[in-house]
């Protein structure tokens, strides 16, 4: 049986700890918050008192925490992970986070001789209680081939992406795509709507020519279309704009730092920065929609 050390026990973290414990394993869950604690042992966990009582001698950690700052604070330094784990810890952080921090990370795990991933998730809160998350994951072959059998007990579709910091580049370059489709799709439907098309028959037509993408058939921003989408829910996320904005502003520091053009990937974090200062960044990323039409 495969002792596990779970630190991160929010939205995300909370559904994955208790997916690897309906699977069998012993997982030892810790997170600031004592009541996100208490959820964990209800999933079947056990209540880990520090994070170092959850990862001395486990053999496998995972964390889930909100940003860079907090993986490097948890990783590194005397009273870190790497510090005090046994010889032969697996350790997989899913956090979306900077790549810099998780190549570093990485680095101090290897020079320490043990085994790390970057293993960032797409898909929501649901896939994560759910167990059909998708995990982009960067590190050695030996690193992935080691962790794959954890993430598919809380995925469905696992990728390697290559070396160590590749998962996070997976991630932000999907949703800075993401991003711009979505801004996309709403000028399109909002658009239409103005010079007198409506949503459904714009639908019928685009999603079958050449503007067809995600955001139109999986999660129309227009209300009608696609029943399951967050914009018949008054735009209640689902993945929210304040998470689509944290994306992004990873997507531009990394293209700065490559010394990449994004322009619409700026421009994407600029609308959404409006969503932020609107103070209606709460809503799924689809209520760009209404920024767009004017109905903020
Ligand atoms: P969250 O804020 O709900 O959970 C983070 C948890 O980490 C909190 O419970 C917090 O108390 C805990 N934490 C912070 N610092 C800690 C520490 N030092 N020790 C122990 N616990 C600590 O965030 P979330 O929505 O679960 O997201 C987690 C990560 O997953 C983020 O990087 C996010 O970008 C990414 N993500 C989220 C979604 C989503 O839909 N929520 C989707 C894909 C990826």
């Amino acid at each position: 049986m495969t002792t596990i050390a779970f630190i991160g026990l929010g939205n995300m973290g909370g559904g994955m700890a208790a997916n690897l414990a309906q699977a069998g394993h012993v997982v030892r869950a810790f997170d600031l918050s004592g009541d996100a604690i208490e959820k964990a042992v209800g999933a079947g966990c056990l209540a880990a008192r520090s994070m170092l009582d959850a990862v001395v001698g486990a053999d496998v950690v995972v964390t889930m925490l909100p940003a860079g700052q907090h993986v490097r604070g948890i990783y590194l330094g005397g009273d870190g992970i790497i510090a005090n784990v046994a010889d032969g810890t697996l350790l997989i952080d899913s956090s979306t986070i900077d790549i810099d921090s998780a190549r570093t990370v990485t680095e101090a795990a290897e020079a320490k001789g043990l085994h790390m991933v970057d293993a960032p998730v797409s898909g929501g809160v649901a896939a994560a209680a759910a167990g059909t998350l998708t995990f982009m994951v960067g590190g050695t072959d030996t690193a992935f081939g080691l962790a794959k059998p954890y993430l598919e007990t809380m995925g469905k579709n696992i990728f390697h992406a290559g070396a160590a910091g590749n998962g996070q580049v997976a991630k932000v370059c999907n949703n800075m795509l993401l991003g711009i489709h979505m801004i996309g799709t709403c000028e399109a439907f909002a658009l239409a709507e103005k010079l007198g098309l409506d949503a459904q028959t714009f639908y019928d037509i685009s999603s079958t020519a050449s503007g067809q993408n995600w955001s139109m058939t999986s999660y129309c921003p227009a209300p009608g279309p696609v029943p399951t989408a967050p914009s018949n829910n008054d735009y209640q996320p689902g993945f929210s704009a304040a998470m689509m904005l944290k994306d992004l502003r990873l997507a531009a520091d990394a293209a700065s730092k490559a010394k990449s053009a994004t322009p619409l990937g700026a421009q994407a974090e600029a609308l959404y920065a409006l969503m932020e200062s609107a103070g209606k960044d709460d809503l799924d990323f689809s209520g760009i929609m209404k920024l767009i039409n004017g109905s903020l």
